[in-house]
C-alpha cells in the first residue's frame, strides 16, 4: 500500500484527518428531518394512522414515490470496497470513510442527501441482486471503487434491471471530466478531432470509461492505441486480454508504451506512476496534450515534462499542479439533473453535454489557457450551469420522466 504510510509527506495531513474524523459528530454524514414532527397530530400525519394514505398512493401508481417519499433526492454510494482510490482492495467497511465523503460532496456542492452502503462481497452475481433489489430506495445509483472488471458486468447489468441511473463514478466521471479537458486542449492546440494520435496508458475502469466517451464525441477509434501492464493492445494479442480491452485491439505494429507514444498528440494516463518517460514525451507531437491522472503520483510529474518541452499542456489528478481531473467538477452535477428530470439513466449524451458544459466555463473565464483547461472545484457557476446542461440533454434524448418547462426558474432553484 503505497499511498498511506506514516513518513510519506503526508504526514500532518493524516494526522490531521484522524482528528478531524474523530471530531463529534463523527465521521461526515448526518441526517436531518425535513419537517419538524412536534406532538400528537404530527405523529399521527409521519407515522400511524396517517401514512397509509402516501402508502397506498405508491402501491397503486409507483411513481408517487417521488411525490411522497425522499426517493427522489436520494443517491446511493454503493461500494464493496475491492478497488478504494489509491489504496486497492481494502474492503467495504474500510473505504467508509471514502465513501461518507463522497456522500458529503453531493450534498456541499448539489444539495444532494446521500447513503453510504457497502456491500461485504466480492461475488458479481450476489451484487448485482442486491442493488437492483434495493433500488427502490434511491432516485440514484452512484457504484464506487468497485474493481474492474467486474464494475463494468455490474454497471451494465444493474442498469438493465432498475428504472433509476447506475452511475459509476471512477468510470463515467472520470471520462467526463477527462473529455471536458480535452475539448479545450484541441481548441487551444488548433487540433481537429479527426486526425489526433491518441495512446491512452491503462486499460481499467476509468481507462476503457474514457475510450468509450470519446469514441462518441467523435475521435477516431483508429487513432487510439491502448497500452496495459503488459504493453500495446494489438490485435491478436492473447495474454491479458477480457472484452472490453478486445474492443480497442488495434492493427499496429507498435508492442510497447515507447514505440505507441511516438509522435502521439495526446497521452491519457490512468495506469501507475512513472510510466511515461522524459524520452517519451519528447517524442510526441508539438504542443503534446499530456493527461497524467494515476493517484496520488502522475506517470509523470508536470516538472519532468517542462524539463524536455515547454510546449505541452499538463493535467494531473492533483490539487498542488494546474489542470487538476477531479471527479468533483462532474459526479453532483449529473445526480442532481437525473435526480430532477427522474431520469432512467444517465446516457451518454447527458455525458457528452456535461463535459461541454464544463469545458464551456473554463473558456468563458478570463483565465483560460494552457494552465487553466478545467473550472476549479470551487467555482460557483458549476451548480448552476451543467445541471441544466444536462437536464437538457436527459430530455432531448428520451431518458427524462420530468421534463424542466422553465429553465430560468430551475436556474433560480439551483442557484439557491
Ligand atoms: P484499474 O481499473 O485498476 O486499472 C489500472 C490499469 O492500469 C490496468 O489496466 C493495468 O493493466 C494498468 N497498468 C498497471 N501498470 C501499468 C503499467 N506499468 N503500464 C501500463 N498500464 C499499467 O484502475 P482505474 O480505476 O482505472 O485507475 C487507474 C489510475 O487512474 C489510478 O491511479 C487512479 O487513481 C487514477 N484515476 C485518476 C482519476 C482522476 O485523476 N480524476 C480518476 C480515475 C482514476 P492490466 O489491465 O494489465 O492489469
Ligand atoms: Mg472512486
Amino acid at each position: 500500500m503505497t499511498f498511506y504510510h506514516k513518513d510519506s509527506k503526508n504526514s500532518v495531513i493524516f494526522d490531521e484527518s484522524i482528528k478531524w474524523h474523530s471530531q463529534e459528530p463523527k465521521g461526515k454524514l448526518s441526517m436531518t428531518l425535513p419537517k419538524p414532527i412536534n406532538g400528537q397530530y404530527d405523529l399521527a400525519l409521519a407515522y400511524s394512522p396517517g401514512v397509509a394514505a402516501p402508502c397506498m398512493e405508491i402501491y397503486q401508481n409507483p411513481e408517487m414515490a417521488y411525490e411522497y417519499t425522499g426517493k427522489g433526492r436520494t443517491v446511493a454510494v454503493i461500494t464493496n470496497g475491492t478497488a478504494v482510490l489509491g489504496l486497492g482492495n481494502i474492503g467495504s467497511l474500510a473505504s467508509k470513510p471514502v465513501m461518507e465523503g463522497k456522500c458529503a460532496l453531493m450534498k456541499r456542492f448539489a444539495g444532494i442527501d446521500a447513503v453510504d452502503i457497502l456491500i461485504n462481497s466480492e461475488n458479481t452475481d450476489f451484487l448485482i441482486d442486491v442493488i437492483s433489489s434495493i433500488s427502490g430506495t434511491w432516485g440514484g445509483i452512484n457504484l464506487e471503487d468497485i474493481k474492474a472488471p467486474e464494475c463494468f458486468i455490474i454497471t451494465e447489468e444493474v442498469q438493465k434491471r432498475v428504472n433509476i441511473p447506475v452511475f459509476h463514478d471512477d468510470q463515467h466521471g472520470t471520462a467526463i471530466v477527462v473529455l471536458a479537458g480535452l475539448i479545450n486542449s484541441l481548441l487551444l492546440t488548433k487540433r481537429n478531432i479527426d486526425d489526433c494520435k491518441i495512446v491512452i496508458n491503462g486499460a481499467g475502469a476509468a481507462a476503457i470509461a474514457c475510450a468509450n466517451l470519446i469514441k462518441k464525441e467523435g475521435f477516431n477509434p483508429n487513432n487510439i492505441i491502448i497500452c496495459d501492464s503488459r504493453g500495446v493492445i494489438y490485435k491478436g494479442r492473447i495474454d491479458g486480454m477480457n472484452k472490453w480491452k478486445e474492443e480497442y485491439a488495434v492493427i499496429t505494429e507498435s508492442r510497447t508504451l515507447e514505440e505507441a507514444i511516438v509522435n502521439a498528440d495526446i497521452f491519457l494516463g490512468l495506469s501507475v506512476k512513472g510510466a511515461l518517460t522524459k524520452k517519451m514525451v519528447s517524442q510526441m507531437k508539438n504542443e503534446p496534450i499530456i493527461f497524467a491522472m494515476a493517484n496520488p503520483d502522475p506517470e509523470i510529474s508536470p516538472d519532468d515534462v517542462k524539463e524536455v518541452r515547454d510546449d505541452a499542456i499538463i493535467a494531473t489528478g492533483r490539487s498542488d499542479y494546474p489542470n487538476q481531473v477531479n471527479n468533483v467538477l462532474g459526479f453532483p452535477y449529473i445526480f442532481r439533473a437525473a435526480l430532477d428530470v427522474r431520469a432512467s439513466r444517465i446516457n451518454d449524451e447527458m455525458q457528452i453535454a456535461a463535459a461541454h458544459a464544463i469545458a464551456q466555463l473554463a473558456k468563458d473565464d478570463i483565465n483560460f489557457s494552457k494552465s487553466y483547461i478545467i473550472p476549479l472545484p470551487f467555482d460557483e457557476r458549476l451548480k448552476y450551469t451543467i445541471p441544466i446542461a444536462i437536464a437538457k440533454a436527459a430530455d432531448e434524448s428520451g431518458v427524462s420522466r420530468k421534463k424542466i418547462e422553465n429553465l430560468m426558474l430551475y436556474r433560480d432553484f439551483l442557484k439557491n
